[in-house]
């Protein structure tokens, strides 16, 4: 098989299948071979990639993909979020390879009524694919059109959410109902920022309940009730008993049961909105749904999604027992979690794929990394990039901790060191990364370079604080704690970046507190990972470069418990100041 791999790649550069002028980047074509060779060698199999910026990861997924196809199989590839997607979308575009991408449904409009897909007209009137497939507008349906082109194609695009709702409720309905899966298990799974597959299938599975649910719920029995159609005979009081034991009750068990008797409720609203469709079917023939009838939908449809959320996780808690159940009870919301993520993620994602490849620039411990995400016996793979990294040193000052027992006492002299270092790179831009809003105010306070501080607080803000920050000419130098992903921060947008706090995960979140309880590798595991994350924010490519400076002296705990966390790339950079 090594030699077909082989030829296949002769043939895809000879006749340019990768655009014009296409050539591999140093390691790339080794890459592609020896992902091709591990599927024939077993098709079960799992690879996990570790590859830094510049490596470019998804030329290599692409190429791969390629190559199988052409050899005959079926994959998918997936991204984390739809930033990354419209990225693999341009790529793919670039390269000429005609793959198709979907997204969720909402991201989709109905051409005949311009409401999201899933309020559609057809949707509506509680149509199912098949018959929207015979309606007049289904060859302008951008949604229906792309699912088909994306089930009919040997490769597609998706993102984790979409390939988990069909990998898993999807299918599973299907079967049910003895009809064909759409999206069924491929051959081969491309899992791109695989560092994330922990969080994604968290999220993924999390119920979050508040008080708005009553409202949905009231506003749905009203609707039934002034449309004579049979309701769900729940009271505004039941209804409020039964959100409020959820969001109030301490205990597991407690908030397990309520949950149950939530789980009915829901499935109850599930069946009126399947009365109300068919009446909308019957009352709106041949016309427009109209918009109080469009708004009812919207509410039931919220309320589905919660339902299936709900059921989802009961199924799950059922099966690893109630004590592994994390509650987040806060005044808005309550959302309950799993902390068996590494079970969540071999049910939901290992078990739904065939050959699965995990690549991200950022592993960490490729052992803990995988113990972590329930991969059992994968082939791991690091690549290296052709940066020089001789301009880009990390330096590392071990002199002041700034653990709570610490702070008061260092947080002075952490700061005045800040300063040195922002003087020193006078006429550059940079960041510092400050591992909270906390210590973000307190450099505001006390440093001397408040003019050249650049600061924000919350998402929102960052965003604009961010787009300024990028387009000035000034020296300025951006500060706050949650700058480690996302950002390209190349060339002159920042010359040095300084850790100023080491960015241990938030104890006071409930699931990060029981997932370092049953696991103190995950914990120091999270923490390498998202320093790797914050360096590679700023140098971004080949002739880049810029200095690191970690100065919060808990690296040094952190380094020698988990030295293998940090690749060469890093380890080779890294210069120790007392
Ligand atoms: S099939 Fe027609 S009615 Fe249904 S969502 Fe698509 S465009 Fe709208």
């Amino acid at each position: 098989m090594k030699q077909e791999i082989s030829q296949e790649l002769d043939f895809i550069l000879i006749n340019e299948l990768l655009g014009q002028g296409f050539e591999f980047r140093s390691g790339q074509r080794e890459t592609v071979q020896a992902i091709c060779e591990a599927y024939y060698e077993d098709p079960e199999s799992t690879i996990v990639i570790d590859a830094p910026t510049g490596t470019g990861k998804s030329i290599i997924a692409m190429a791969s993909s390629l190559v199988l196809s052409r050899l005959g199989n079926k994959g998918y590839l997936v991204t984390s979020d739809l930033m990354l997607q419209d990225q693999y979308e341009s790529d793919i575009y670039r390269l000429r390879l005609h793959w198709p991408s979907i997204k969720g449904v909402d991201n989709y409009e109905c051409s005949v009524n311009g409401q999201p897909f899933s309020l559609g007209d057809c949707k509506l009137k509680g149509m199912g694919y098949e018959q929207a497939s015979r309606l007049h507008c289904y060859g302008s349906c951008e949604y229906l059109q792309n699912r088909k082109r994306a089930i009919e194609s040997t490769v597609c695009l998706l993102n984790y959410s979409y390939w988990l709702i069909q990998r898993n409720y999807v299918e599973k309905k299907m079967e049910q109902e003895q009809r064909p899966v759409p999206f069924e298990r491929r051959d081969f799974v491309f899992f791109d920022e695989a560092h994330k597959i922990d969080e994604v299938v968290q999220s993924h599975f999390t119920p979050r309940i508040d008080r708005m649910l009553i409202d949905r719920m009231v506003q749905a029995e009203n609707f039934l009730i002034r449309n004579q159609i049979e309701g769900t005979g729940y009271t505004k009081t039941r209804l409020q008993n039964i959100v409020s034991d959820v969001m109030m009750l301490p205990g597991k068990a407690q908030v397990f049961e309520s949950m149950q008797v939530l789980e009915r409720v829901l499935i109850g609203y599930n069946k009126a909105a399947r009365r109300v469709k068919k009446e909308a079917n019957r009352r709106f023939k041949g016309h427009e749904v109209s918009k109080d009838w469009q708004k009812a939908m919207t509410t039931f449809e919220r309320i589905k999604d919660t339902r299936c959320k709900v059921q989802d996780y009961l199924e799950l808690i059922r099966e690893v027992g109630i004590d592994k159940m994390v509650i987040d009870h806060k005044q808005e919301e309550t959302k309950t979690m799993c902390v068996e993520e590494a079970k969540m993620i071999k049910k939901y994602l290992h078990e739904k794929g065939g050959f699965k490849v995990f690549m991200s620039a950022t592993i960490g411990d490729p052992n803990t990394y995988m113990k972590l995400m329930g991969i059992e016996n994968a082939r791991f793979i690091r690549l290296g990039n052709q940066f020089d990294y001789k301009k880009s040193p990390i330096v590392f000052v071990n002199r002041f901790g700034l653990s709570h027992r610490e702070k008061e006492t260092n947080l002075p002299k952490v700061i005045q060191l800040l300063d040195q270092i922002i003087d020193k790179h006078k006429g550059q831009k940079g960041i510092v990364h400050t591992g909270s809003y906390d210590f973000k105010n307190r450099i505001i306070k006390d440093s001397k370079h408040v003019f050249r501080l650049m600061h924000y607080d919350g998402s929102k803000e960052k965003e604009g604080a961010f787009d300024v920050f990028k387009t000035s000419k000034e020296d300025k130098v951006l500060i706050g704690p949650s700058l480690l992903e996302g950002l390209d921060l190349k060339d002159d947008t920042s010359r040095f970046q300084i850790f100023f706090k080491i960015p241990y995960p938030s104890m006071v979140d409930p699931l990060i507190k029981a997932k370092m309880e049953a696991s103190r590798d995950w914990y120091n595991w999270k923490t390498s990972v998202s320093i790797l994350q914050g360096v590679g924010r700023s140098v971004r490519n080949e002739e880049d470069w810029a200095v690191t400076y970690i100065i919060d002296a808990s690296f040094g705990t952190l380094m020698y418990h988990n030295s293998d966390a940090f690749p060469p790339s890093f380890t080779e950079r890294l210069k120790t100041l007392k």
